[in-house]
């Protein structure tokens, strides 16, 4: 007999099926056998699953009411499923998932199977859902013991209650809040417990979790890289696949003329920042742009600049509709690793002889138009937050360019000084993950802190090296498409090439714990290189070991500075040698607080000096007007010294929503309009940001800053100022 089920498709008659469903609603196994015979001698082709049911229930009916009722309470039983349809409720269903999903045998997942239909008959729902029944069979998994199953098995998501947050007033986690934004936090949420639930092991997840390390960007962790550093010609000679491979989107031929080569920049930054998590920069912007100015007036060569800076600034695509992250380094002379290179010609060939050094004018003429773009400031005199730009000082560079970067410092706290002649990242490169250690913590728990120290290297070192892992992968499954393209035979992005970054939060607390010594003071520092130097040997293993670039650095990146020094307050108690209790933090880094400028560079130079990477030297600047003279002098000479390679001085900027006057000081009130719908602007770890959207430690840290006078002599932030910025709310940005 062949019965006709409700999805219209035809199945033989299950015999056991009737006899369990009669059972489970009480019926002895014989009366059970006998109605499913009964049935199954009353049956023909086509007979319909409710027709059975229906005939079940009479014959129950018949001997035992109270049979009847249960049995069809069950048999109206209706799940809903994710795919919103209305299913049977159907034992096997569960069965097969569990193996499925979980691969438990299924002697196992049956048992599981009938816990969980035994408690649903019990609960007596009138209709349950997918995801509850899944909860269900989670809670009986935990009964059993089976925590590692149940982590497989579990859904992920968020309570109702978050969503409706969410869409009301907004997070701040993300600056511009719109329907886009709203959609990336709730994947942010899914893709974060994905990482931490199936992508890392429990011991390195726990890690991240109690605050022992930080994994940077957690939700990107299964997805991305996190910055990247493109190189430009590769599109130039080549043409522009914006998918990377030309399949879904027009592709473009190699340039010809300037603006179509600086609307390849942007699509490149574009499409990459779908890809990469974090920043993305492009080297020598102006070297590699220069011969696409050729004989153009200077006048024409800024209007270009310009257009790109609005496009990269207005363009938000990027992450739940966020501008993109883009910095653009410019050279102040052609470095020598251009200077005998072919240079890329509109049209994308190169000309015999002609190379980069015979570019050395309209490379100038571009970064002058960058600086002169970036001094305006866009229609109402705001700073240009996007594209960051990089000053990478090459030789002896003149002294109006110098005075006219050292204006914009002035003006607008930008932009940042390499101190090098390399490169940055280096072409197709940049970091693929970052972890930051958590110093002090290691000071509070029972055991020898280098060793713990050492311990919470190698969790670094182990999640980066799963990152190289997830990100290979998802080239290998076409998840990266515009990193995966290749061109030559040679793939644009290589993970062997990346950087493996591994930086640390509270050096001057973790000494002081341990010393009892200020950083700053001669056995303080001399502590603190030790530790750094003890870090670097396993740095140096690591690289060994792995073969890949792993680099210790001071780089302060994010807020996982304050959420150390929550966990641990909220862990720890007074063991924890937090800064200011009531908004905790821990320093930046090696960050040293001190009213002279000159010893804040010495200390944290000395440590600059142990690290292998790049650390940012971030200096404030007090309040007022200040003279481009007297901050060119401060430029060149920090850049005069071996232990400052890279640095930048922030200002803070009150801007105002009404009029867009901006005032170089915290006041709560515009200077010009004197409306009160001013925010204030600066630099927290990266970019320039409304420091509205900080929570109330990074306002704590900001405003607790020393600002330096162009005599490098500390200012510290009037109490009035402090509680301009302290009394914004809980920084949520809607
Ligand atoms: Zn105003």
């Amino acid at each position: 007999m062949k019965v006709l089920k409700s999805n219209n498709k035809l199945v033989r008659y299950d015999r056991n099926k009737v006899i369990q469903t009669a059972m489970a609603a009480g019926a002895p196994l014989k009366l059970a056998t006998q109605i499913a015979s009964e049935v199954r001698g009353e049956g023909y082709d086509g007979m319909t699953t409710d027709e059975i049911r229906m005939r079940v229930y009479i014959k129950l009916k018949k001997i035992n009411p109270d049979f009847a009722e249960r049995y069809v309470y069950r048999s109206n039983m209706q799940v809903r499923t994710s795919s919103t349809s209305l299913d049977n409720f159907e034992i096997e269903k569960i069965i097969n998932s569990l193996s499925e999903e979980t691969r438990v045998d299924q002697s196992f997942a049956k048992k599981i199977a009938k816990q969980v239909e035994k408690e649903l008959g019990r609960m007596r729902l009138n209709y349950v859902t997918a995801p509850l029944i899944r909860e269900i069979v989670n809670v009986k998994l935990l009964e059993h013991g089976m925590e590692s199953v149940r982590a497989r098995y579990t859904r992920l998501g968020m309570p109702v209650y978050d969503v409706k947050r969410l869409l009301e007033s907004g997070s701040r986690d993300i600056a511009q809040y719109s329907p886009e934004a709203v959609h990336k936090l709730m994947s942010d949420q899914i893709a974060r417990e994905y990482a931490l639930i199936n992508v890392l092991p429990v011991d390195l997840a726990d890690a991240h979790i109690c605050g022992q390390i930080h994994i940077h960007d957690l939700n990107y962790y299964p997805l991305r890289p996190t910055i990247f550093s493109h190189d430009l010609r590769f599109f130039l000679r080549r043409g522009l696949k914006a998918d990377g491979t030309g399949e879904y989107t027009a592709v473009a031929g190699p340039a010809k003329h300037p603006t179509s080569a600086l609307m390849h920049a942007l699509k490149v930054l574009i499409a990459g920042q779908t890809e990469c998590s974090r920043e993305q920069y492009i080297e020598d912007f102006n070297n590699v742009m220069a011969p696409y100015v050729s004989g153009l007036p200077y006048k024409d060569v800024k209007q270009l600049v310009q257009m790109l800076f609005y496009e990269i600034s207005q363009t938000s695509v990027g992450k739940g509709g966020q501008a993109i992250y883009a910095a653009l380094s410019f050279n102040t002379s052609v470095p020598r690793y251009l200077r005998d290179v072919l240079a890329v010609q509109p049209g994308g060939r190169t000309k015999k002889g002609l190379t980069y050094g015979d570019y050395e004018d309209e490379a100038e003429m571009i970064f002058k138009a960058a600086l002169d773009v970036s001094l305006e400031g866009d229609a109402l005199g705001k700073p240009f937050i996007y594209p960051k730009v990089k000053v990478n000082v090459v030789g002896k560079p003149g002294d109006d360019m110098m005075h006219k970067a050292a204006e914009l410092t002035a003006k607008f706290g930008l932009p940042y000084f390499l101190n090098s002649g390399r490169q940055f990242f280096g072409n197709r490169r940049g970091t693929i993950q970052h972890v930051t250690l958590n110093l002090p913590q290691a000071a509070y728990v029972p055991r020898d802190p280098m060793t713990v120290i050492d311990n919470r290297m190698k969790k670094a070192f182990e999640v980066l090296l799963l990152k190289k892992k997830v990100v290979s992968r998802n080239l290998q499954h076409n998840l990266l498409p515009f990193l995966k393209q290749k061109a030559a035979g040679l793939r644009y992005y290589n993970p062997q090439k990346q950087l493996y970054v591994i930086s640390y939060s509270g050096l001057s607390e973790f000494v002081k714990n341990e010393t009892n010594e200020d950083i700053k003071s001669k056995a303080g520092s001399s502590y603190a290189s030790s530790v750094l130097k003890s870090m670097m040997r396993s740095v140096d293993t690591f690289r060994e070991e792995s073969e890949l670039d792993f680099i210790l650095t001071g780089a302060p990146k994010g807020i996982c500075y304050t959420r150390f020094a929550e966990l641990d307050l909220g862990r720890y108690g007074d063991r924890a040698l937090v800064r200011a209790e009531r908004n905790p933090y821990y320093s930046k880094t090696h960050y040293v607080s001190s009213r002279r400028l000159s010893e804040k560079l010495r200390v944290e130079g000395r440590m600059n000096c142990i690290v292998n990477g790049r650390t940012l030297t971030h200096i404030r600047l007090c309040d007022g007007e200040l003279h481009a003279d007297d901050v060119l002098k401060m430029v060149n000479k920090t850049l005069s010294r071996k232990d400052v390679k890279y640095f930048t001085f922030s200002r803070d900027l009150t801007v105002c929503s009404k009029c867009g006057h901006v005032q170089a000081a915290i006041t709560g009130k515009c200077g010009s309009c004197k409306s009160p719908r001013v925010a204030v602007w600066s630099r927290d770890t990266g970019h320039l940001q409304n420091t509205r959207t900080w929570n109330r430690s990074q306002r704590q840290a900001y405003v607790d800053e020393y600002r330096y006078d162009t005599r490098g002599r500390g200012v510290e932030v009037s109490a009035r100022q402090k509680k301009t910025i302290m009394r914004y709310g809980d920084g949520k940005t809607a």
